[in-house]
Protein backbone atom coordinates (compact mmCIF):
# COMPACT_ATOMS: atom_id res chain seq x y z
CA UNK A 1 0.00 0.00 0.00
CA UNK A 2 1.54 3.17 -0.85
CA UNK A 3 1.21 6.08 1.63
CA UNK A 4 0.16 9.36 1.47
CA UNK A 5 2.65 11.94 1.92
CA UNK A 6 2.51 15.56 2.74
CA UNK A 7 3.02 18.00 -0.63
CA UNK A 8 4.73 20.82 2.00
CA UNK A 9 7.42 18.39 4.24
CA UNK A 10 6.47 14.77 2.71
CA UNK A 11 5.45 13.71 6.29
CA UNK A 12 3.16 10.85 6.17
CA UNK A 13 0.78 11.28 9.06
CA UNK A 14 -2.33 13.20 8.67
CA UNK A 15 -4.75 13.90 11.60
CA UNK A 16 -9.15 15.06 10.89
CA UNK A 17 -9.68 18.15 12.60
CA UNK A 18 -13.24 18.87 13.07
CA UNK A 19 -14.67 21.97 12.14
CA UNK A 20 -17.48 24.19 12.00
CA UNK A 21 -18.34 27.13 10.02
CA UNK A 22 -20.16 30.84 10.73
CA UNK A 23 -23.41 28.86 8.82
CA UNK A 24 -22.68 25.73 11.10
CA UNK A 25 -22.07 22.88 8.89
CA UNK A 26 -19.61 20.75 10.04
CA UNK A 27 -16.85 18.97 8.10
CA UNK A 28 -13.29 17.84 8.95
CA UNK A 29 -10.26 18.90 7.69
CA UNK A 30 -7.34 16.91 6.90
CA UNK A 31 -3.59 18.36 7.69
CA UNK A 32 -0.68 17.07 7.71
CA UNK A 33 0.21 16.13 11.70
CA UNK A 34 3.64 17.79 11.19
CA UNK A 35 3.20 21.13 9.16
CA UNK A 36 -0.42 21.46 9.33
CA UNK A 37 -1.20 21.87 5.30
CA UNK A 38 -4.30 21.17 5.23
CA UNK A 39 -4.32 18.02 2.16
CA UNK A 40 -8.38 17.50 2.20
CA UNK A 41 -11.54 18.24 3.74
CA UNK A 42 -14.72 15.61 4.55
CA UNK A 43 -18.07 16.02 4.69
CA UNK A 44 -18.75 15.41 8.55
CA UNK A 45 -22.26 14.34 7.58
CA UNK A 46 -20.66 12.08 5.21
CA UNK A 47 -18.31 10.55 7.95
CA UNK A 48 -21.38 9.97 10.36
CA UNK A 49 -22.84 8.07 7.35
CA UNK A 50 -20.30 5.55 6.64
CA UNK A 51 -20.42 4.86 10.25
CA UNK A 52 -23.56 3.84 9.86
CA UNK A 53 -23.69 2.22 7.12
CA UNK A 54 -20.59 0.04 8.75
CA UNK A 55 -23.10 -0.89 11.79
CA UNK A 56 -25.51 -1.80 8.99
CA UNK A 57 -23.17 -4.09 7.69
CA UNK A 58 -22.28 -5.81 10.89
CA UNK A 59 -25.87 -6.44 11.95
CA UNK A 60 -26.68 -8.42 9.21
CA UNK A 61 -23.18 -10.70 9.58
CA UNK A 62 -24.14 -11.13 12.84
CA UNK A 63 -27.99 -11.91 12.39
CA UNK A 64 -26.68 -14.76 9.40
CA UNK A 65 -24.09 -15.55 12.20
CA UNK A 66 -26.81 -16.40 14.51
CA UNK A 67 -28.73 -18.13 11.90
CA UNK A 68 -25.95 -20.70 11.07
CA UNK A 69 -25.15 -21.30 15.08
CA UNK A 70 -28.74 -22.48 15.63
CA UNK A 71 -28.93 -23.98 12.07
CA UNK A 72 -25.80 -26.39 13.07
CA UNK A 73 -27.67 -26.84 17.05
CA UNK A 74 -30.70 -27.80 15.54
CA UNK A 75 -29.50 -30.59 13.13
CA UNK A 76 -27.23 -31.79 16.28
CA UNK A 77 -30.49 -31.90 18.26
CA UNK A 78 -32.32 -34.52 15.74
ZN1 LIG B 1 3.53 18.45 6.29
Amino acid sequence: MVRSRCPSCEHGEFEAVPVTTQSGQKFCLIQCVSCGTVVGAVDDVKITNVIKNAEKRFSKLFENLNRKVVGVCGRKNR
